[in-house]
């Protein structure tokens, strides 16, 4: 099936936030960071029109996305579904700032999933993400998410993770249980920043004790929803991950700039992985550079292939591949937690399964 899967940054790296550890400003500082033109998106519904996908998905990321206006993804939403005739989805991560009651109830109206950022409880969060003027933005988040609610607009909660909150995901666990937050997608922070980068150390801990209270909940029959943890039950029940990270391989989606620039990741947005634009004849047909992306994905470290648990890992993001972009700084980490957790992960599975 023709999918076609985009990631798209309406207000490129513009934020109203100052993150301590926003990687997406090293990568587009260097940029002209402005709202994408209506030439830009008229060429990009018309590229996605020629190239008649099955399915379609569109992710809105920034930057902050919504800084790009509510009359933005009005007039995009409309013309997308004006313009394609297969299914859409849409989903859009904020940190929250901005949300109120129209911006909800038109997610509400397109069926968006909407991922907000929030680290954890207030001593948690405001360690890095602040406003431009160093203050907490929580309220905010906690008020837009309520917001949300009101409209019953589907979320889940995006959490970094780093070397300090890793080890102390009780906490991160309790708040969003008070808070009620069923939805959870924990991203380790992996960029070389001393005392900020998560540690194989720390990450395999943190992968243990979030499984333990995934687990816990699970025998408590109160299921929360963790990314990384229902796609390995899913493999073990026979389903394709979802995650990308998961897959063994790259190339599952584009990421589109503001300014129609085409790049193959949203880890990968240097000026030297540019792929094309969207103002070229068939931007989304594979090139020579996204073959190669693609291909550097797909070899497996000797470990790998020797690893009792390579169907669940199949070694992990790209990214995080070093010594020669096969083998992964983070194995240790994951040898050690499948090797603590498989045996509860192949009994979710059953149970999913067959109750
Ligand atoms: S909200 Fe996102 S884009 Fe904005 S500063 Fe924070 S991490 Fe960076
Ligand atoms: S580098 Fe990682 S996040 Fe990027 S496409 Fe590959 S697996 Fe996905
Ligand atoms: S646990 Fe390590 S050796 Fe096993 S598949 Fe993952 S990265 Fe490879």
């Amino acid at each position: 099936m023709k999918r076609l899967t985009l990631l798209v940054k309406p207000a490129a790296g513009l934020c109203n936030m100052n993150c301590g550890y926003c990687f997406y400003r090293a990568a587009s500082d260097s940029r002209k960071n402005e709202v994408m033109s209506s030439e830009t998106v008229d060429e990009l519904i018309r590229k996605i029109a020629a190239f008649g996908p099955a399915k379609l998905a569109v992710l809105f990321q920034g930057g902050e996305p919504t800084l790009a206006g509510l009359g933005f993804f009005q007039n995009f939403v409309c013309r997308v579904k004006e313009s394609v005739l297969c299914p859409v989805s849409f989903s859009l991560q904020t940190n929250g700032v901005l949300i109120d009651d129209s911006w909800a109830a038109f997610f509400r109206k397109h069926n968006f999933l909407i991922g907000v950022s929030l680290d954890g409880n207030r001593r948690i969060n405001d360690r890095y993400r602040r406003d431009k003027y160093g203050v907490s933005v929580l309220p905010q988040v906690l008020s837009a998410i309520s917001v949300l609610r009101k409209h019953r607009v589907h979320f889940n909660i995006l959490s970094v993770i780093d070397d300090e909150n890793a080890a102390d995901i009780e906490s991160t666990w309790k708040y969003f249980k008070k808070h009620g937050f069923r939805f959870l997608q924990f991203i380790p922070y992996v960029d070389d920043v001393p005392g900020v980068t998560l540690s194989p150390e720390k990450y395999e801990d943190f992968l243990k004790k979030s499984f333990d209270l995934w687990y816990g909940e699970l025998l408590r029959e109160e299921y929360v929803s963790v990314r990384h943890i229902d796609n390995y039950v899913g493999v073990l029940m026979g389903r394709s991950p979802e995650s990308c990270a998961m897959c063994g391989v790259c190339g599952s989606y584009f990421v589109v700039e503001a300014n129609g620039d085409i790049f193959p990741c949203d880890f990968y947005c240097k000026d030297e992985d540019r792929l094309g634009s969207v103002y070229d004849d068939q931007p989304f047909a594979e090139n020579e550079k996204q073959r190669r992306f693609v291909e550097e994905s797909k070899i497996i470290h000797e470990q790998c292939e020797k690893c009792r648990y390579y169907v669940l890992c199949r070694g992990g993001c790209k990214r995080n591949r070093t010594d020669g972009f096969t083998k992964n700084k983070y194995c240790e980490a994951y040898y050690g937690f499948f090797e603590y957790a498989a045996e509860r992960m192949e009994r979710a599975a059953e149970v999913f399964l067959h109750g």
